[in-house]
């Protein structure tokens, strides 16, 4: 698609910032389609690169919000949406994990769009999710091991899909083969869907977050490791102050944080205040 762009600034994709350009259009379809846009949507894109995907998303919403690490592109991103007087599309060259969205006056309700570069997918979505004004939707390109890791059951959960699974509803949408992108990725991808829950939502407000977040870093700061060590050392609690916390919710002491359901760390973070 855009590819053109990479001769014409003499751009060497820089593998560090996660630069694999998105080549297939069937792809950008599936993206845009599962976003559900509406003409009214205020979409956040992270690294837009060379706007094969920003460019699509404009034709179809009021407004994108376009966040690139990269200054070079972010320059040339501007230049070419200056010369297509494309003027719904804002480009903000910063790192997306020193965002704030209240200096961009996000008040409005927003969507968040990303072919992701791969080395920050956990703490996007944790900082999206965990925000005090979440995305009504996020739709996300991400590694396929990632994607699948995210929306796994136990016994095969783990920190984020505990945490995308608490805070809202992920699903796999397509399956991305490595050959759509440019350069070639050593791994194949996923469209990943995150609903959100809204903040309102019964979960969200019955659950003391912070001390959710706590509970679930403690349980899973060593995985391998069994609950009633990680719980004893990481929240320092005695041992029987947690064995008898863990039998309360039918949990085994011997159990790997893998192991537990999304109720279950709901239920351990609603009985640990009244343990002392
Ligand atoms: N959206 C383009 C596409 O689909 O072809 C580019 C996607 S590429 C996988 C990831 C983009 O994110 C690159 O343009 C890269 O420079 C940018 N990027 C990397 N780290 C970033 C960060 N921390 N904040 C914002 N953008 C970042």
């Amino acid at each position: 698609m855009k590819l053109d762009l990479l001769r014409k600034y003499k751009i060497h994709p820089n593998k560090r910032l996660g630069q694999n350009f998105l080549i297939s259009k069937t792809i950008l379809r599936e993206i845009i389609k599962a976003a559900n846009l509406k003409p009214s949507d205020i979409i956040l894109e992270i690294g837009p690169g060379l706007g094969v995907l920003t460019k699509e998303l404009a034709k179809k919403v009021k407004k994108v919000i376009a966040i690139e690490k990269d200054k070079k592109l972010t320059d040339i991103l501007k230049k070419e949406l200056d010369n297509d007087k494309i003027k719904n599309i804002q480009v903000i060259n910063q790192d997306i994990l020193k965002f704030e969205s209240s200096s961009f006056n996000l008040k409005e309700s927003y969507k968040l769009i990303a072919n992701l570069p791969y080395y920050i997918t956990g703490p996007v979505i944790r900082m999206f999710l965990e925000s005090t004004k979440p995305p009504e939707l996020m739709v996300l390109m991400v590694q396929k091991e990632v994607g699948k890791r995210i929306c796994a059951q136990p016994p095969k959960m783990s920190k984020l899909a505990v945490f995308s699974q608490f805070y809202g509803k992920p699903e796999i949408v397509k399956f991305v083969s490595k050959k759509s992108f440019r350069p070639q990725p050593k791994v194949d991808s996923v469209i990943l869907r995150i609903e959100p829950l809204a903040l309102t939502d019964k979960r969200l407000i019955k659950t003391n977050r912070k001390l959710f977040s706590k509970i679930v870093r403690a349980g899973f700061s060593q995985p391998r490791k069994q609950l009633i060590n990680n719980f004893s050392k990481s929240l320092e609690l005695s041992r029987e102050k947690v064995e008898k916390w863990l039998k309360e919710y039918k949990i085994q002491p011997n159990q790997r944080a893998e192991s537990l359901t999304l109720e279950d760390w709901i239920d351990l973070t609603n009985g640990y205040c009244s343990l002392s």
